[in-house]
């Protein structure tokens, strides 16, 4: 029983972790400005990234990585 809640608050625990590393500041604005292509991550440091109709390459927010889309 104690592992079945232990595990249980372990998987919360890195879910929040998770929402944490979200940029929704950057998120909530870039979505409320423009039409969107849709969401991608850098594979360098795992920022989420938005896309616009009208981009067909982006730059990270965090560093500057050029993704392609
Ligand atoms: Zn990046």
């Amino acid at each position: 029983m104690q592992n079945v809640v232990r595990s249980k608050q372990s998987l919360s625990e890195e879910e929040l972790a998770k929402l944490k590393e979200i940029d929704w500041e950057t998120y909530y604005r870039e979505s409320a400005s423009a039409d969107l292509k849709g969401l991608s991550n850098c594979p360098d440091c795992n920022t989420i990234l938005i896309a616009h109709d009208d981009q067909s390459e982006l730059t990270c927010y965090h560093c500057g990585k050029k993704i392609t889309l």
